[in-house]
């Protein structure tokens, strides 16, 4: 007899497979000292102010928390300059794609993502039964937002963008994205899942100002996890559409937004500057990281997030390996590359010094 009866959709699931550990590469090599590159993590551990906050929430967890976080809406919407029924928040950001997946998408309905990119936008897909249409990458790898405008059919429910793109780097503009939305029907809710909006050139553009005015599809997803080194804790949160998001908001599981997520980004909100400067150090570091791979002679496409990432084809699980034996956890891409988060300095040093010795463009 079999145990329960999974529907197809769920059994034909791959496990999700986070990141590994540094503890786990340890293990499994027999070594000690690894660092672990694979998961886009903040290498420092959150500001003390932060810290002390969860902590003091953490005496009052006998409660349910707001399952609104109505006050984190509150200082949300007033940061960003909307009204307050504009935006939302959920269980990490992932939390509020898979709500989005929840809401919009019906056995048989069409999902268009470019790919590669974020691997939850499959998973949540198919878990609704619905029908992924992917679009490739352009030879920079970087989207083709032309390719997903005409991708989309009357049948596309939800389109996904990860901008900075995971795993490769690249970001679009968002006057790119308004052509493009130009061409799609308000019908289609557009995702812009700007979870490394902090480390992309601003440049490019504001999503919240440049295109919610204008589109009323669009939600974008925003997360605390990476720039504000809050990934344990869970927060994300969305600004969209009134609509979009009173809709979204019926799928969110009683209480998700568990109360220490609430009081970590309470008050993150209060130590922006702080954090605006450890992006800074982020960024210089990237910088530094990305030169030294241009001098070995490798070539990357454009890094807009807190990673790189090394096209490494067909050598890709033999230099992965090599890195990993020797304490370097980066996160591969069986085939295509593999994606490096960039740490501290040291783990950064770490990282190019054993690359040069494993590999060669
Ligand atoms: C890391 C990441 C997220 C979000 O993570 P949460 O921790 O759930 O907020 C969302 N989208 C992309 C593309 C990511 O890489």
């Amino acid at each position: 007899m079999t145990i329960g009866r999974p529907r197809p959709a769920v059994d034909a699931l791959p496990e999700y497979r986070p990141g590994k550990g540094a503890a786990q590469a340890e293990a499994e090599h027999g070594i000690t000292d690894a660092i672990k590159l694979a998961s886009n993590e903040n290498p420092l551990p959150p500001i003390a102010s932060i810290a002390d906050a969860v902590a003091a929430a953490a005496r009052g967890t006998n409660r349910y928390a707001d399952h609104r976080a109505t006050e984190v809406r509150i200082r949300l919407a007033g940061r960003l300059g909307v009204d307050v029924s504009m935006v939302t928040a959920g269980c990490g950001s992932v939390g509020l794609l898979q709500q989005v997946a929840l809401t919009y998408v019906d056995a048989g309905d069409e999902v268009v993502y470019p790919w590669r990119s974020f691997e939850v936008y499959p998973v949540y897909t198919q878990l609704m039964g619905g029908v992924a249409v992917t679009v490739p990458l352009t030879a920079e790898l970087a989207f083709d937002l032309d390719a997903v405008a005409r991708a989309v059919t009357p049948r596309t429910k939800v389109v996904f963008l990860a901008n900075p793109n995971n795993p490769t780097g690249t970001a679009v503009s968002t006057s790119a994205l308004a052509a493009m939305l130009d061409v799609i029907s308000e019908e289609t809710v557009v995702v812009v899942d700007e979870a490394y909006r902090e480390f992309m050139d601003p440049a490019l553009g504001d999503p919240v100002v440049d295109l919610l005015p204008r589109y009323a599809n669009v939600l974008v997803t925003r997360t605390m996890s990476k720039a504000h080194g809050l990934a344990g804790v869970r927060f994300g949160y969305g600004v969209g559409h009134a609509a979009v998001v009173s809709a979204i908001d019926k799928t969110l599981a009683p209480f998700a937004v568990n109360a220490l997520a609430q009081a970590a980004a309470l008050a993150a909100l209060d130590v922006e500057s702080e954090i605006a400067s450890r992006v800074a150090t982020i960024l210089a570091e990237r910088a530094r990281v990305i030169e030294s791979l241009h001098d070995a002679g490798w070539w990357l496409p454009e890094a807009q997030a807190n990673f790189v990432y090394l096209p490494l084809g067909a050598r890709t699980d033999e230099v992965y390996l090599a890195l990993e034996k020797r304490g370097v956890v980066t996160r591969p891409f069986s085939g295509e590359g593999i994606r490096v988060t960039i740490g501290s300095a040291a783990e950064n040093d770490r990282f190019l010094g054993t690359l040069a010795e494993v590999a060669h463009p």
